[in-house]
């Protein structure tokens, strides 16, 4: 990881001189410790075979620090004016280093990135963080890993196991692609802007997907098993079935009592239950 990464006075001068100010729509917070920079990198475990593919760059700061670790870097911006600034400051920082970013002005929500990028590596725009994952796992087949910061109770859902209190939609869906656990909590004080919440790394490594339904087909299980959370699962999925009984049929079927929640159900089942509609 290079020694000249960006701390506090780096980013209020460069933020200065852009005239960016951070929106919060945007969840424009950026990191100005390098010691929480080189905690992501390591945790990331990129290596010279990896394609970074980087969601929001910023200013820059996640990305000078992955630069230095990783063969390349795919960075997708939304904001025009950090998008066009972050070439210039790559090549001030690390001059050496500057051929291996190609920076991306797009929406990572609607982006199709080309297949490439091994690694997910990212500290996420927070309003977006769930959806821009999903977006990438289903769209970009070649990511190996991913390491993400996000806002804490978000990193407690997306890394929970099924019958913990957090278990829920953005869990049973992650769980698809990846093995997901937690790497650690970081402090709101690394950010500038201040942000009025914690944060968290997960860490997501690819698996295979469960077999005998389509994640379209599996995934309606789960956003009807999930929208009636006090529900029995024959009453929650009667809706998805075409009524009760036969929603009970195929819980019976799955092997999965109708009795049972939602929270209880690991994403196997869940695809077992679609896979045993009538
Ligand atoms: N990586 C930088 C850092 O750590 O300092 C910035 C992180 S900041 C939390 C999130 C970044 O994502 C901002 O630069 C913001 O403009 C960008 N962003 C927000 N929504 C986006 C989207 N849909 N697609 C791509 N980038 C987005």
């Amino acid at each position: 990881v290079p020694n000249d990464l960006l701390g506090p006075a780096e980013i209020r001068a460069l933020a200065e001189r852009l005239e960016v100010r951070p929106t919060k729509t945007l969840g424009q917070n950026f990191l100005h410790d390098p010691n929480t920079i080189r905690r992501i990198v390591r945790t990331a475990e990129v290596g010279p075979d990896d394609v970074v593919l980087e969601v929001g760059p910023g200013l820059g700061s996640l990305t000078l620090g992955l630069l230095g670790a990783a063969g390349a870097v795919v960075a997708v911006e939304i904001d025009p004016v950090l998008a066009g600034a972050l070439p210039a400051t790559v090549s001030e920082r690390l001059p050496h280093l500057a051929d291996r970013l190609t920076v991306l002005h797009a929406d990572a929500l609607r982006a199709t990135i080309k297949p490439g990028p091994t690694a997910l590596v990212a500290n996420l725009p927070y309003n977006v963080a769930v959806p821009v994952v999903l977006h990438l796992l289903e769209t970009v087949p070649t990511l190996r890993t991913g390491l993400v910061m996000v806002q804490a109770e978000v990193a407690d859902r997306l890394a929970a196991p099924p019958g913990s209190r957090t278990y829920g939609v953005p869990s049973a869906k992650a769980a698809w692609y990846c093995a997901v656990t937690k790497a650690g909590a970081v402090p709101r004080a690394v950010f500038w802007p201040v942000p009025n919440v914690d944060s968290g790394l997960v860490r997501m490594v690819r698996r295979e997907p469960p077999t005998g339904a389509s994640r379209e087909e599996t995934f309606a299980v789960v956003d009807a098993a999930f929208a009636q959370r006090r529900k029995t699962l024959r009453a929650a999925l009667a809706g998805w079935a075409g009524g009760a009984d036969r929603a009970e049929q195929a819980l019976v079927a799955a092997g999965v009592p109708p009795t049972a929640r939602g929270e209880t159900v690991d994403i196997a089942t869940f695809a077992r239950i679609a896979a045993n509609r009538a």
